[in-house]
């Protein structure tokens, strides 16, 4: 069996959030057991000297032809492919600026699904798993073309389902008979995660909670109907993280040396007091909105606050003003890996007060760092981190998203830091987790050989 994973980021070369580390993760513990490659679009801000040719060619939409140049890289055993394009590798970004999406991006990600389909074929390969929606229409070109060629399809996050004008079907050369509510109509428009909900052979969630929430109205983000007619190839595998890439904490001794560094860093003075930090985007999902409400009140008590986010414009502007306000928040307004990696270390707790979240791996990251997670129980959240009680448990999780639970949340939490013989049992205890992609690799596995 010959795999192809193919995604529209993939960590080192580019990323904005989980799906990158999902991308480089899930292929790198599925290596041992199947025949792998990668691909992923070459865009414009990407180094290239590290890259070697591999083959040029042209794909046809609507009587247009488009040149492409295809690139390979290997790293850890594992080629990933790069497709050049024109619009597709033209933006100064991935997705679009900090105002809007790319209005190009209808065509960009067709010319790249268009592109897997004949490297596909060019490699030989036997099934291709697709990621979001940005890869969604090969699951559909492979049923219009008839190739044999299987397909499995994630979706990471169902709010992101590439809706366009109907106008975009002339340009992709998609005729208007595929324009029905089974296949790509959405509200009148044009939906690509729906061609891969309806076309791919298997398709898969992040969580199994995930799986079944997005089969009701609160979760399907308009396609709970949908996903309801395809459940019978709908699975939910945990996704993980890779602790190359996240290196655990050694000895619970190098968490204090790495908060006292960023205490001296950020001129926190009060070093008895606890950390809370957010990493992550800054987005209505994250709870921004709850946090932000419950701000005066979390930041009278004795705590440190430091987010480190990037995102929309409004939560920025009000993050700001609540920095310049309190001495015991720091607002970091940055995408900063390397930073990101020390905050997970000096950090007591991580909060992720998701409205929704389909896995979630910043609990992950923070666990095996020692680094308590506060959590709203939805999603893989509910799955992977639960409540702390007698001496099980891996962090603390409310059910309802409202700011009394999320304070009553933050409360035992500091009662927690109060007790330091019992934080450290927990710590201890999440170090023992084990939430690499071992074990989902082998779901997929299965999955992958019940196809072919
Ligand atoms: P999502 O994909 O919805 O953003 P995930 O929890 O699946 O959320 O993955 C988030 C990933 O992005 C984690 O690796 C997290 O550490 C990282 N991340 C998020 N925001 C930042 C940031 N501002 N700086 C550095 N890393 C970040």
């Amino acid at each position: 069996m010959k795999v192809l994973f193919a995604a529209s980021e993939i960590f080192p070369y580019a990323k904005t959030g989980g799906l990158a580390d999902v991308a480089y993760a899930l292929p790198l513990a599925l290596k041992k057991y199947v025949d792998i490659a990668r691909v992923m679009p070459l865009y414009s801000f990407m180094a290239r000297e590290a890259l070697c040719f591999y083959d040029n060619f042209t794909i046809t939409l609507d009587g247009d032809n488009y040149a492409l140049k295809i690139w390979q890289h290997e790293e850890k055993g594992i080629i990933t492919y790069f497709i050049e394009a024109p619009y597709l590798s033209q933006t100064d970004s991935l997705y679009g600026d900090s105002l809007a999406d790319y209005k190009e991006n209808a065509l960009r990600f067709t010319i790249f699904c268009m592109a897997i389909v004949e490297l596909s074929m060019r490699l030989n390969i036997t099934l291709i798993h697709l990621n979001d929606w940005h890869t969604a229409l090969v699951a559909f070109f492979v049923k219009k073309y008839d190739l044999t060629t299987k397909t499995l399809f994630t979706m990471h996050n169902l709010a992101y389902q590439g809706i366009f004008d109907r106008a975009v079907l002339k340009i992709l050369g998609i005729e208007e008979h595929y324009f029905t509510m089974d296949a790509l109509e959405f509200h009148g428009k044009v939906n690509f995660l729906k061609a891969g909900i309806a076309f791919s052979d298997c398709i898969t969630t992040v969580s199994m909670t995930y799986a079944q929430e997005i089969l009701t109205e609160t979760f399907g983000c308009g396609l709970h109907g949908f996903l309801e007619v395809h459940k019978k190839k709908l699975f939910g595998i945990l996704n993980g993280i890779d602790y190359g890439m996240f290196p655990p904490l050694k000895e619970i001794g190098d968490k204090k040396t790495a908060k006292e560094l960023l205490y001296k860093k950020f001129q926190f003075v009060k070093k008895e007091l606890p950390l809370f930090v957010m990493i992550s985007r800054l987005v209505e999902q994250k709870g921004l909105e709850l946090l932000i409400e419950s701000l005066d009140l979390l930041l009278s008590q004795n705590l440190y606050l430091f987010i480190l986010g990037k995102g929309e414009l409004e939560y920025v502007k009000v993050l700001k003003k609540y920095a310049r306000l309190y001495e015991n928040f720091y607002f970091f307004e940055a995408y900063d890996e390397a930073l990101s990696h020390q905050i997970y270390l000096a950090a007591d707790f991580l909060l992720m007060p998701s409205t929704f979240e389909p896995c979630g791996l910043n609990q992950f990251i923070a666990m095996k760092n020692g680094t308590i997670p506060v959590v709203h129980e939805v999603g893989g959240l509910k799955e992977s981190v639960h409540e702390i009680k007698a001496l099980c448990g891996r962090g603390i999780s409310y059910t309802e998203q409202n700011k009394q639970e999320f304070l009553y949340a933050l409360k035992r939490a500091q009662d927690l830091y109060e007790d330091q013989e019992r934080l450290k049992h927990y710590q201890h205890f999440n170090l023992q987790c084990d939430f690499s992609f071992n074990k989902s690799a082998q779901r997929y596995l299965e999955l992958y050989r019940s196809l072919v």
